[in-house]
């Protein structure tokens, strides 16, 4: 629950999930968000992918080898797991529960795969939000300016991208990220929303029968 506002009105924590094709922007879209909003904080995912260059351990990623990966997914460490690409991707769950309690809004960059099991999991409590890229060459031209990946990678997070696009309608919002500022902005203003909506409020039964009351 976040904190009490003057009126005793408390709020369930958000699970705001990002997904789009590799390259298509979401990183940069959640560093933004994450930027301005102390009441926001990132998942960090474990991953048996190698680091690329640049990426911190435990800030970027929880860089696992397979045997510890499957070690956790025996233990119920996960929220949510999946195979993307020729990799393992898992949510742990300790951390997602602990941002909640520290009363926090918490923000997922997952796939369609941990959006789905997510949604199964916490339903209402989740924000989906689907980020297209422009058009497919201009996910390759950023794919490319990334530099982060090699022309092999490259080309298999094109091929995927293809069946990541198809599952649009498992989102509660599409953007497409043209203009990147256009786009915060509308993610955020979704964030905004999304935190008023009045199925997440509580407290809010006492605060109407003291209306009803005249106090
Ligand atoms: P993802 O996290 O979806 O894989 P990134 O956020 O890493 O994607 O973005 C991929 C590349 O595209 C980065 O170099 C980033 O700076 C750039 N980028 C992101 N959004 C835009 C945009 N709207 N226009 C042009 N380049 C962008
Ligand atoms: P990348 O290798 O580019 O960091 O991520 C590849 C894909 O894996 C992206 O679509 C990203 O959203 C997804 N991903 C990252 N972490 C997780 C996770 O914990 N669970 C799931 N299901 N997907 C993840």
């Amino acid at each position: 629950m976040l904190p009490t506002d003057p009126h005793g009105f408390k709020r369930r924590g958000v699970l705001f999930v990002l997904s789009s094709p590799s390259g298509a922007g979401k990183s940069t879209i959640a560093r933004a968000l994450l930027a301005g909003d102390p009441d926001l904080q990132m998942s960090v995912s474990a991953t048996t992918r190698p680091p690329r260059p640049g990426e911190v351990d435990g800030k970027d990623y929880h860089f696992v080898d397979l045997e510890r990966f499957r070690d956790m997914v025996s233990a119920g460490e996960f929220l949510e797991w999946a195979h993307v690409f020729d990799n393992r991707y898992g949510t742990p769950r300790a951390q997602v529960e602990a941002i909640l309690a520290s009363g926090r809004d918490v923000l997922f960059d997952i796939d369609w795969q941990g959006a789905q099991q997510l949604f199964q999991i916490a339903g209402g409590d989740v924000v989906r939000v689907f980020v297209f890229p422009p058009s497919m060459e201009e996910l390759h031209a950023r794919l490319k300016r990334r530099g982060t990946d090699t022309t092999e990678v490259i080309d298999a997070r094109m091929a995927r991208a293809a069946n990541e696009v198809s599952h649009w309608d498992g989102y509660d919002y599409v953007l497409v990220n043209d203009d990147v500022e256009q786009c915060i902005a509308k993610v955020r203003t979704i964030l905004a929303a999304e935190r008023l909506r009045r199925s997440r409020q509580t407290g809010l039964i006492g605060f109407v029968r003291k209306l009803r009351h005249g106090a």
